[in-house]
């Protein structure tokens, strides 16, 4: 209520066609057209050329092959080049209607009433008391996992660094390996990542073997 007062009173001092921040926006641009050419084919259409790249300009169908124009509703730079090359230009005539103090005048029109706050407001008795609607619960237990896109793709399974098979990780690792021990140790030695926990349990399986050896031996 009160921005659209304050837009309302704003906009009765705008003396031109289009709004301040649209005039300010043709100002700037047609101050930077330096190196732009125009090559026209008719009065209304033409080529703007810029560093060897080449843009269609048309002025009866506000458009550019940049797609600025038809997107914002103000010339584009391509534009603007071509419309300043007319004399007595009118740039008014180029910009979207949406952009006019006139439009802007029109879209805050309207008027929202003052009103009074609940302090004000009557006491009434319907005779009878409004409670919340009563909620049953549906069955089952409540969903926990999302429910995936068919097209979502599937996470990769983990694959054991001591076993080499899929599906668990190598601190549960509960399968045979089919290597000696000695050879173990050995990639141990060689700098393959195994974790503190996993290198324990092996270091603790291997010392077991070396004590047999030399249970063995005795
Ligand atoms: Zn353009
Ligand atoms: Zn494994």
């Amino acid at each position: 209520m009160v921005r659209i007062h304050e837009r309302r009173r704003i906009s009765r001092t705008w003396k031109r066609t289009l709004v301040p921040r649209v005039d300010e926006y043709i100002n700037n641009i047609s101050r930077s057209l330096k190196g732009y050419d125009v090559l026209r084919c008719t009065d209304t259409s033409a080529e703007v050329e810029h560093n060897g790249k080449r843009w269609a300009v048309n002025l009866a169908e506000k458009t550019c092959t940049c797609r600025e124009w038809q997107i914002k509703g103000i010339p584009c730079i391509h534009g603007a080049t071509f419309i300043a090359s007319i004399r007595n230009a009118r740039w008014e005539e180029y910009v979207d209607p949406y952009f006019t103090v006139t439009k802007f005048k029109e879209t805050y029109a309207g008027e929202i009433a003052a009103m009074p706050s609940n302090h004000e407001w009557k006491k009434c008795d319907l005779g009878y008391k409004m409670l919340p609607p009563l909620i049953k619960r549906p069955p089952g237990r409540p969903r926990k996992c999302r429910i995936k896109p068919s097209d979502e793709p599937k996470k990769k399974s983990n694959k054991c660094s001591r076993c080499g098979l899929p599906g668990h990780h190598i601190n549960t690792c509960k399968n045979d390996v089919p290597v000696y021990h000695g050879e173990e140790i050995h990639n141990m030695q060689a700098g393959e990542r195994v974790k503190k926990k996993s290198r324990a349990k092996r270091w603790t399986c291997s010392t077991s073997f070396f004590q047999i050896l030399m249970d063995d031996d005795i």
